[in-house]
C-alpha cells in the first residue's frame, strides 16, 4: 500500500536516510524501531509528503507522493492520517471542535451529522462528554486520544502514529495500544507505528522494522525479531530493559 524505493534525505552534512527501502502492506501493524535521531519521524513525513526526498520514490499506491504538489497532497492526508509526536492539537478549541475540524474543512456533513459523528468519535477512544473541554485541561493521554480522535476522523486508510504512548504510564499505554489494534482489526486500517517502547510494540506488531542507520537493519514478526541473532537487534532490545 506504501513503497518507499532508495530515499536518501540529508539535513545538510546530515545523512538521515540512506537509500531506505520499505514497504508497508494493507491491513498490517507495522512498528518502526530505532534509537533516538535514526530517522523515525523523517520517514514518517515522508510518506505523506510533508518532506520531499533527496533522491528515491515514495508510492501510496500507484501515485508518486514525492511528486505531488502541495494542492494535491490535501487529498492524500484525507486518506493518511498522522498522529503527531506531540499529540498537537489547536489549544484555542475545544476538544470538539478540534475533533470536527477535518469534518468542516473535508467533508459535506451538516452540523448535526458532525456532532454526531464528533460524539462518536470521542466515544470510542474513551472520551465521551469531554467536546467541551480544552485540550490545556487534559491529561497527556487524554491529549492523545483526542488527537486520535481527530486523526481517523475522516476513516484513512493509513494511520501513522509517532510515539504513542511516549510519556504515558502502562495503563494509559494500554489503552492506546488497545486502540490501534481495534482499529487496525475491525476497521482494516494500515498502522504504522514509531515507538521506543517495546512493550507497547510487542502487544501490537505484526511486523517490527530496526532503522539503523537510515536503513532497514532488520526486518520481521515480532518473534522472529526477538529471537533474533542479529548483534544490532539485541543490543537495542537490551536497551529497553
Ligand atoms: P526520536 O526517536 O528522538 O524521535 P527519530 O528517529 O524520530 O528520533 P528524526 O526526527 O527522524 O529522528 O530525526 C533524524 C535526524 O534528522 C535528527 O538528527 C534530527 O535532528 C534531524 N532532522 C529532522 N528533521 C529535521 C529538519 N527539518 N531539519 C534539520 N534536521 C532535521
Ligand atoms: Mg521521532
Amino acid at each position: 500500500i506504501i513503497r518507499m524505493r532508495g530515499v536518501h534525505k540529508r539535513f545538510g552534512p546530515l545523512t538521515v536516510l540512506n537509500g531506505l527501502d520499505l514497504d508497508f502492506r494493507p491491513h498490517e501493524t507495522t512498528v518502526l524501531l530505532g534509537p533516538s535521531g535514526t530517522g523515525k519521524s523523517v520517514t514518517l513525513k515522508h510518506i505523506v509528503g510533508l518532506l520531499q526526498p533527496d533522491a528515491g520514490e515514495v508510492y501510496f499506491h500507484d501515485q508518486r507522493v514525492d511528486q505531488l504538489k502541495e494542492r494535491e497532497l490535501v487529498p492524500l492526508r484525507k486518506r493518511i492520517g498522522f498522529l503527531f509526536q506531540m499529540g498537537a492539537m489547536f489549544d484555542s478549541m475545544t476538544v470538539g471542535e478540534n475533533v470536527e475540524f477535518p469534518l468542516v474543512e473535508h467533508t459535506n456533513l451538516n452540523r448535526r451529522q458532525r456532532a454526531d459523528k464528533v460524539d462518536r468519535l470521542l466515544k470510542m477512544v474513551g472520551l465521551g462528554k469531554t467536546q467541551d473541554k480544552m485540550p490545556n485541561d487534559m491529561s497527556g493521554g487524554q491529549r492523545k486520544r483526542a488527537a486520535l480522535a481527530r486523526a481517523i476522523a475522516l476513516e484513512p486508510e493509513v494511520m501513522l502514529y509517532d510515539e504513542p504512548t511516549t510519556g504515558l504510564d502502562p495503563i494509559r499505554s494500554d489503552v492506546i495500544n488497545e486502540l490501534i489494534l481495534a482499529l487496525t482489526k475491525q476497521l482494516g486500517m494500515t498502522s504504522i507505528v514509531v515507538t521506543h517502547d517495546m512493550n507497547s510494540a510487542n502487544k501490537i506488531a505484526d511486523r517490527m522494522v530496526l532503522l539503523y542507520d537510515g536503513q532497514v537493519a532488520a526486518d520481521s514478526d515480532p518473534c522472529t525479531f526477538r529471537n533474533s541473532k542479529s548483534e544490532l537487534v539485541q543490543r537495542f532490545i537490551r536497551g529497553q530493559a
